[in-house]
């Protein structure tokens, strides 16, 4: 059975201080509910998460990782450093990795098999721009992503992958794709990903929609077939929020 989720990602958002205060407010005010809760602060701010974490369901996950073992690959973190200090998941092609530090789907490639090689559960996250979907490419565009970055691996892997469709227009934008037009796409992925490998494999990956969700319209979005569960940007930073979000995942 796939899994409902909500992640937040909080970006460079928050100090250390900033950070506790966030996670002891989360604690206090999560509602119990049968949905997987993420939360992926910054690098110098997860170790400190992880263990103010311990004592509760939240997960924290990491924003990246470098796809070498280890090296001369200055301010970049390996994905053995994540698992030592008790990540498990972490978030991978997040669009804002792609624009703003280069990340092809070639190196998103070998990120993610990294990742897997290592242990990690990924967040893979992709999506069209707004010039795709004007003309008419973000289906064609979302499965060259897709195949590029992913669908190398085996399906044994998949078990350990999480599917996160941002439409980049609609990513700290306040623009949100209509509940109809996240379902259209995430059925899609999951035909995509049945013809790539079988259907009982698209059926099992979670796929979480993520584009200005906030607590007035996740309901709706989640309450979609095909939609998992959310990943969450600006709307994570806030306790009562991201609470609300995640009650919505019904
Ligand atoms: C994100 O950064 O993944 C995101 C969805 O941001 P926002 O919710 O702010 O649009």
């Amino acid at each position: 059975m796939r899994k409902k989720i909500v992640a937040g990602n909080w970006k460079m958002n928050k100090t250390a201080s900033e950070t506790t205060e966030l996670i002891d407010a989360l604690k206090n005010q999560l509602s119990p509910s049968d949905v997987e809760v993420m939360i992926a602060p910054t690098f110098v701010n997860l170790q400190a998460a992880v263990k103010q974490t311990s004592d509760s369901h939240i997960e924290v996950i990491a924003q990246n990782m470098h796809q070498a073992q280890s090296g001369a690959y200055t301010g970049e973190i390996a994905a053995d450093m994540l698992k030592d200090i008790g990540v498990q998941t972490v978030i991978i092609g997040h669009s804002e990795r792609r624009a703003y530090f280069g990340e092809t789907d070639a190196i998103l490639a070998e990120k993610t098999k990294a990742a897997l090689d290592n242990g990690l559960r990924v967040v893979f996250c992709f999506g069209e721009e707004l010039a795709d979907r004007q003309s008419e490419k973000h289906f064609e565009l979302v499965a060259s992503q897709l195949k590029n970055a992913l669908f190398a691996l085996p399906s044994s892997d998949w078990n350990n992958i999480v599917l996160a469709y941002e439409p980049v227009w609609a990513i700290g934008t306040g623009e949100t794709a209509s509940p109809e037009q996240a379902q259209e796409m995430h059925a899609f992925i999951r035909t995509t990903l049945a013809a790539a490998y079988d259907d009982a494999l698209a059926q099992e990956v979670s796929i979480l929609y993520g584009g200005s969700v906030k607590p007035a319209n996740a309901e709706e979005i989640f309450g979609k077939a095909d939609v998992d569960g959310g990943l969450i940007g600006g709307a994570a930073l806030n306790a009562a929020d991201f609470n609300a979000i995640i009650v919505a995942n019904k």
